[in-house]
C-alpha cells in the first residue's frame, strides 16, 4: 500500500491481529472474545498460515499445531477451557489422567500419584491436538467478534506510529493492527525480520510421538518412565471406535531418530516394551510415528510498541515436564487481563501496558523452564551419583505425600513459584 493511500484512510484495520492460529492463537482469540471490550464486529483478527476448516484438523492441509499430538491439560488449563465455553467440545475427545506411575528402568522404586488420594477427581487430561484445534475452531466460529483470515501466510511486518501494517502473502496493502500477537510457533522467519533473536540450546534429542492401542485399557493410568538414554510418557487417550487408545512420547537421542523411526512396527513395538515392560499388556497397533527435533528456545525481547510475543515463539520448552501448552495458557490468560484492563483510550499495542504483562508473566516461565531442565539433567543423567539420587528421589517421592504433592502441584501446571495461583477469571 502506498503511503498516499494509506493517507487517504483506505488501509484495512483492526484493534488485534494474531499471527498464527494453533493452539495458542486460536486459545487466545477466544480467550479475547470474553475478556476484551468490542465497540463493533471483527476487530480482532486471526491469520493462520494453514487451512482453517474447523471439520477437518488432523489433516495434512490443516495447522501444524492441529496433529496427531496428545497435550497434557493441566487443571489450570481445564478451568480456563470451562471458563471460555468451550471445555464441553474438549472433554468428549479427553481421557482424565486419575493415577500417575512414574519408574526408572531396571531399577527399584516406583512412584504413584492418585488423584483420589488427594481429593481431586483428576490430576488433568489428555485430548489429541487435533480434537482441541477441532473444539476452539468450532467455538470460534461462532464468535462475530473475530475475523479468520485462513490460508494467508503473513509475510512482513512493519512498525508504524499506530502499531503495526502486517503483509501477507502478495499483499500490495497492509492491514493496520493496533497491537499484532505474534504466535507463529517462532519458526517463521518474522521474528528475525523485526531483529529479534532467541536463545537456542538444543537438547541433542527427539520426540518420538505415536499412539497407539494396548492390550489392557489405561484407564485413567498416565506413565512416566525414565531410561539411561530418554524417557517416555504414555498417556491414556479417549477410546477409538471401541478400542483403547494411549499416546506416546518418547524421547530419544538424536543420533538413535533415524534408526527407531526406520524400524518395522513390529520392532518397534518390540523395542518399546523392553523399554517400558510389561505394563497394559504390550501393543497391538502402532499409528503413525512423528519426530520432533528437542530445543529451549526464549526469545530475547517479548514486547514492543505494537508487538508481542505468545506461545513457542517466546517459549519453546523441553516436553518432558508437559508444562508447555500450559505455561502458554497461563500467558495468554495474563495478556487477555491486561488488555481487559487497559486504560480508556489507550491502544492495546502501549509499550508500558505490553511491559507490564511481560514482566508479570517472566518469574512464571524462568522457573518453569528451569524446573523441566532440572528434571531433565536429574532423570536423563546416567552418572552414578545422580542415578542414585533419582533413585531416592523416586522412594522418597513415594513415601512422603507432602513432596508427591508438590510434585503433583506442579504437574497440573500451577506455577513452581505459587502452588496455590489460579488462573485468571472471565
Ligand atoms: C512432542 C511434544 C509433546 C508435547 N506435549 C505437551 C503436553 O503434554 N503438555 C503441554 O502443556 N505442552 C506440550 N507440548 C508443547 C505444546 O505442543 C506447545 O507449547 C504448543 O503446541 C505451542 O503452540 P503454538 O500455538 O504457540 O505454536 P504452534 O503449534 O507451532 O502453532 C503456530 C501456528 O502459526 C502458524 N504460522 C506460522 N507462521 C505463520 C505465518 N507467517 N503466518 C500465519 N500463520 C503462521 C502455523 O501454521 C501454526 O498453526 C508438547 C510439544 C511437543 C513437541
Amino acid at each position: 500500500m502506498s503511503e498516499s493511500s494509506a493517507k487517504a484512510g483506505k488501509v484495512e484495520k483492526a484493534d488485534i491481529v494474531i499471527v498464527g492460529g494453533g493452539l495458542v492463537g486460536a486459545t487466545l482469540a477466544l480467550a479475547l472474545t470474553r475478556l476484551y471490550p468490542v465497540a463493533y464486529p471483527r476487530r480482532i483478527v486471526l491469520i493462520e498460515a494453514a487451512a482453517f476448516s474447523p471439520q477437518a484438523p488432523g489433516t495434512a492441509q490443516h495447522s501444524p499445531s492441529f496433529d496427531t499430538r496428545a497435550t497434557a491439560l493441566s487443571e489450570s488449563t481445564v478451568d480456563v477451557f470451562k471458563q471460555l465455553g468451550v471445555w464441553p467440545l474438549i472433554e468428549s475427545v479427553a481421557a482424565p489422567i486419575s493415577l500417575i506411575h512414574v519408574s526408572e528402568q531396571g531399577r527399584w522404586g516406583a512412584t504413584r500419584l492418585n488423584a483420589e488420594e488427594q481429593g481431586r477427581e483428576a490430576f488433568g487430561h489428555v485430548a489429541l491436538n487435533s480434537g482441541i484445534g477441532q473444539a476452539l475452531l468450532q467455538q470460534l466460529a461462532n464468535e462475530p467478534g473475530v475475523a479468520l483470515r485462513a490460508p494467508w501466510r503473513v509475510k512482513r511486518l512493519q512498525p508504524v506510529p499506530q502499531g503495526m501494517d502486517v503483509y501477507g502473502d502478495g499483499d500490495a496493502e497492509p492491514l493496520r493492527a493496533g497491537l499484532v500477537v505474534l504466535a507463529d510457533g517462532g519458526r517463521s522467519p518474522l521474528l528475525p525480520s523485526l531483529g529479534i533473536q532467541a536463545s537456542v540450546h538444543p537438547y541433542e534429542q527427539v520426540a518420538i510421538i505415536a499412539n497407539l492401542e494396548p492390550y489392557e485399557a489405561a484407564n485413567g493410568r498416565a506413565f512416566e518412565r525414565f531410561t539411561d538414554d530418554g524417557a517416555m510418557a504414555i498417556l491414556p487417550l479417549c477410546e477409538h471406535q471401541g478400542r483403547p487408545r494411549v499416546a506416546l512420547v518418547w524421547t530419544r537421542p538424536a543420533e538413535d531418530a533415524g534408526r527407531v523411526l526406520q524400524l518395522s512396527d513390529a520392532e518397534f513395538i518390540r523395542e518399546l516394551e523392553v523399554q517400558f515392560g510389561e505394563r497394559l499388556g504390550g501393543f497391538r497397533w502402532l499409528g503413525e510415528r512423528v519426530a520432533y527435533p528437542l530445543s529451549r528456545q526464549i526469545v530475547r525481547e517479548q514486547s514492543r510498541h505494537g508487538l508481542v510475543v505468545l506461545g513457542n515463539a517466546a517459549h519453546t520448552l523441553h516436553p518432558i515436564a508437559g508444562q508447555g501448552f500450559n505455561l502458554c495458557m497461563r500467558d495468554a490468560m495474563a495478556l487477555a487481563t491486561h488488555l481487559q484492563q487497559r486504560k480508556e483510550g489507550e491502544s492495546p499495542g502501549d509499550a508500558g501496558l505490553l511491559r507490564a504483562y511481560v514482566s508479570g508473566q517472566q518469574t512464571d516461565q524462568l522457573w518453569t523452564a528451569m524446573a523441566g531442565d532440572v528434571l531433565l539433567s536429574v532423570f536423563a543423567s546416567s552418572s552414578r551419583l545422580v542415578s542414585r539420587v533419582r533413585q531416592a528421589g523416586l522412594i522418597s517421592l513415594a513415601l512422603l505425600p507432602g513432596l508427591r504433592h508438590r510434585v503433583a502441584d506442579f504437574g497440573m501446571g500451577k506455577s513452581p513459584l505459587n502452588a496455590t495461583r489460579q488462573p485468571s477469571q472471565v
